[in-house]
């Protein structure tokens, strides 16, 4: 097979190499310089709403500035969205705090609102203390219901962290994700919506909070001719290297998003007519997702070719994971796994040199967070169970949609 179609390939603009160079001409590859400030303004045009961006190492780095900006530490408690990826909540663990999950509502698949505020309300009934910050995600891109999720951590007074880092350039009702609360992330990782090869960045309020999470992110230097620390930072800054890549990315964030929404509405249109196959789409005009990813849902009676095989081998290397970096898995099986036609379909495409991906597995499911209080109503494990990632951003042509789709409906029987 000549071909693979990836999930989602960063691609270059061409204008990456001319930022880098300069970099290189004027001596500053260094954390800091004229492509970081420059990235920043970029963002910061993006994003709107007088918002101030700092540019950082990773979208993990710029969640965990962001809790210790809230004065998160140990012994508190943090309300994270259940359906997401782990960079949402370790940065909790890395600050001694605990997660404590709450899971989605079936539209958006994100951060059920009313869920949110039972868990608020029993957090401070069983503990005595509020939570000090909640975590909603934008998962595969698609908005939250952002509005409410505000509205309750108003009522309580706990600040709002969005993470931003798959929904770069969503919006809700008009308005860029990770605008909305007290701070925003964003990820450039290799695989994200734009990337810097890797980073991330923090969406902060005002000058005064930008300033402060470029203190922690530069190792927290009291301004003394010597090395002064007076507080414990990090080494969280972007190189202006990445930075000028960033840049380059930034000349087609829009033609990158229009890409996306082309192939979600493509994929929807050659699925039509397909029995048991749902695409997750924006459930009402407010909702504006950048479909990051594009998700289905398989229907747990829809038969797939090969599911007797499905979890028949352990699987060499893990999910996303750089090889010889991942522990060996003992067995095919963990308590919590997709549906035998889910793992069917992806072992077919997989065969047909098309990567898919089963949908996040929700933290509560995970091990490691086994300790962790979970508020779960049933649905990210339901979506876990039949969901599917495909294929899209600006590597994935019109032809290749239409060999995904063609190779879909082959292998349902
Ligand atoms: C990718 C991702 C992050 C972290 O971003 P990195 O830049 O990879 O550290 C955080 N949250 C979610 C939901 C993500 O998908």
């Amino acid at each position: 097979m000549e071909k693979r179609i990836y999930l989602c390939l960063a691609h270059m603009s061409g204008r990456e190499q001319d930022f880098i160079k300069e970099a290189f001409d004027t001596n500053w590859v260094v954390p800091l310089g004229p492509n970081v400030n420059g990235f920043e303004a970029d963002l910061e045009a993006f994003v709107g709403q007088n918002k101030h961006v700092v540019a950082l190492s990773s979208g993990t780095a710029a969640v965990h500035l962001a809790l210790l900006a809230c004065g998160v530490g140990p012994g508190d408690e943090v309300l994270v969205q259940n359906f997401t990826f782990c960079a949402s909540s370790n940065p909790v663990t890395y600050l001694g705090a605990t997660p404590v999950f709450v899971d989605s509502e079936a539209q958006s698949w994100n951060m059920d609102p009313v869920l949110l505020e039972e868990a608020i309300r029993d957090r401070i009934a069983k503990t005595g203390r509020k939570p000090k910050a909640i975590i909603p995600v934008y998962l595969y891109g698609m908005p939250a219901r952002i509005d409410e999720i505000m509205a309750v951590a108003e009522r309580y007074g706990i600040p709002v962290i969005e993470d931003a880092a798959e929904g770069f350039g969503s919006r809700f009702d008009g308005r860029v994700c990770g605008t909305f609360g007290q701070y925003g992330v964003l990820s450039f990782n290799g695989n994200k919506m734009i990337t810097t090869s890797g980073g991330g960045a923090l969406i902060c309020p005002d000058v005064e909070s930008k300033r402060r999470i470029m203190f922690y992110a530069t190792q927290a230097r009291e301004s003394y001719p010597y090395y002064q620390h007076e507080v414990i930072g990090y080494n969280y800054r972007m190189s202006n290297i990445c930075a000028g890549i960033g840049r380059g990315q930034m000349t087609v964030i829009d033609e990158h998003i229009a890409h996306h929404k082309h192939l979600c509405s493509l994929y929807g249109k050659l699925l039509a007519g397909v029995g048991g196959v749902a695409l997750h789409e924006n459930p009402s005009a407010r909702y504006d997702s950048n479909y990051w990813l594009v998700t289905l849902t398989l229907d747990p009676a829809l038969r797939v070719k090969g599911e007797e095989r499905a979890y028949e081998a352990v699987v060499q290397g893990a999910v996303g994971g750089a090889a010889g970096v991942t522990h060996a898995a003992s067995s095919a099986h963990t308590d919590s796994e997709p549906n035998r036609n889910v793992e069917a379909m992806r072992m077919a495409l997989d065969a047909a040199g098309i990567e898919s991906r089963p949908l996040w597995k929700p933290m509560h499911l995970q091990p490691v967070y086994r300790n962790s209080p979970a508020y779960v109503n049933g649905v990210s494990e339901s979506l876990f169970r039949r969901g599917l990632c495909l294929p899209a951003g600006p590597c994935v042509t019109d032809e290749d949609a239409a060999y995904i789709v063609e190779n879909i409906k082959s292998c349902i029987l």
